[in-house]
């Protein structure tokens, strides 16, 4: 950084524009945001400045200034549109000990002004160093649309409660209060345009010492969202979406679900799409526990059912050690998807009576399932995250004796629009599965019968 930003006080303090044209204005403008006693040295004022010195904004100062007009100046904006005239007003400004900003001219400024998001008191600096001053609009752009319009009065709220707060919370319950002040049912009421309902809400609360019950208690959900298609969640995990005040998604938990939550409610993408920027789950985890510790009601939609190959081990854990309420909402997983696509059960009668679902990828220490032990006759073995390792699973379950008829159904997209179904047989499978160029998103179910031996496509009638 060649610019540090910093917070400058403007109370009680002068600001001085040197200049009464429409470049002053514009410097004058900026100013006008602040309670600085803003002093214009220019012999003469434009009408907009004439019309601010008229009504006392501005002190109008005509004499030719000298270093002591500056001396104690909080900042001193030079822009009187002479380039020659503005670098002599710069060596007064600067024998008088101020910090200067001399309008477009770069070497001779102590300080630049950053492009402002401005929710008084709460505002958001952006400085690209001069580098990129179209960047740092659009940056701004995006900081604009992340802040409500109303945070800015909010913040002053609560600024004004602050030590009441802290006086009646005991510590360590404050954290949580503000999360629920900032993110809960005072928050949401202020935004709503109801100042006095959330300032009822927070007085109550205050009274009461916490947060009142069940309400800002921060709280994790693993949803499942099931295989993609929307009316496949179920009317809790569509609940859990209305109420979750921050949404962790992937690629596999689908655009549809998310239109199910509250329109304010902070989506996070966390990746899992092969190859592409994906989160690593510790982070993850440590994100939906941070933000449930802030007191938000934390969604964590996940592919299918969260607890068949979802990674929600490891996200319960973290949750029950932080001490949070955390709630596994089932959802339809990917090989009853599978089965219905195919319009056929995973278990039937007399032919098969056990389903196993198991991984074709390999875990942290290159485990793998021993799928021929898994598929032994009178099983339907449903194959998650498969594709890739097909030759070598089928090559598995034929040295464990399943025979190479013994027939394999392959749905890729189960649900989507793009869904695709595949009949072949387990010696057919890799073939199967290159011309029909699926490389992922599939389940593979093989059916090996009681009655296989030999005849292992007898159960398809
Ligand atoms: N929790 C998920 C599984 C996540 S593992 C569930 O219960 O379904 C990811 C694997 O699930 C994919 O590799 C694929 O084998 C399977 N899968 C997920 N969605 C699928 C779909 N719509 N159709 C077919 N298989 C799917």
């Amino acid at each position: 950084m060649q610019s540090f930003p910093m917070f400058l006080r403007t109370t009680g303090r002068r600001v001085v524009v040197c200049g009464g044209g429409e470049t002053a204005a514009q410097k004058v403008r900026l100013m006008l945001k602040t309670d600085a006693a803003i002093h214009v040295a220019a012999p003469a004022l434009d009408p907009e400045l004439a019309a601010l010195a008229a009504r006392g904004r501005v002190v109008h100062d005509p004499a030719p200034p000298t270093p002591e007009t500056f001396r104690d100046a909080a900042l001193v904006f030079v822009g009187t549109g002479c380039p020659g005239l503005d670098s002599a007003l710069h060596g007064l400004a600067k024998a008088g000990g101020a910090v200067v900003n001399v309008v477009d001219a770069p070497h001779l400024c102590d300080a630049t002004t950053p492009a402002l998001v401005d929710r008084d008191p709460v505002v958001v600096a952006i400085g690209t160093e001069g580098t990129a001053p179209v960047l740092a609009r659009r940056i701004k752009t995006r900081v604009e649309e992340m802040l409500h319009p109303r945070l800015g009065p909010y913040a002053a709220l609560a600024g004004r409660m602050r030590d009441a707060v802290a006086a009646a919370v005991p510590r360590a319950g404050r954290r949580a209060f503000w999360g629920w002040a900032f993110d809960g049912a005072p928050w949401r009421a202020h935004a709503a345009g109801d100042e006095g309902g959330a300032a009822a809400l927070l007085k109550a609360a205050v009274a009461e010492g916490r947060v009142p019950e069940g309400v800002g208690a921060g709280a994790i959900a693993l949803v499942g969202a099931g295989p993609g298609a929307r009316d496949l969640l179920t009317l809790r995990a569509v609940a859990r979406l209305q109420e979750a005040d921050v949404i962790f998604y992937d690629r596999l938990s689908g655009d549809d679900a998310l239109e199910l939550a509250r329109r304010d409610a902070e989506r996070v993408f966390v990746g899992k799409t092969p190859g592409a920027h994906a989160w690593p789950q510790e982070r993850i985890t440590a994100r939906i526990v941070a933000e449930a510790r802030r007191g938000r009601r934390v969604v964590r939609l996940k592919g299918g059912d969260p607890s068949v190959f979802g990674r929600a081990a490891e996200e319960l854990a973290a949750a029950r050690a932080a001490g949070l309420p955390v709630e596994v909402v089932p959802g339809v997983t990917a090989a009853s998807a599978a089965a219905a696509a195919l319009g056929r059960p995973l278990t039937e009668r007399g032919e098969t009576g056990a389903v196993v679902l198991a991984t074709g990828h390999p875990g942290p220490s290159g485990t793998v399932p021993d799928w021929g032990r898994l598929a032994a006759p009178g099983t339907t073995l449903a194959l998650y995250m498969a594709v890739g390792a097909a030759p070598r699973i089928v090559a598995e379950l034929r040295t464990a004796g399943v025979p190479g008829g013994a027939e394999v159904e392959v749905v890729a997209q189960a649900t989507h629009a793009a869904q695709r179904v595949l009949r072949t047989t387990l010696d057919g499978l890799a073939a199967a599965l290159a011309e029909a160029g699926i490389a992922r998103g599939a389940t593979l179910l093989v059916r090996h019968p009681h009655a296989a031996a030999g005849t292992a496509l007898a159960g398809a009638a």
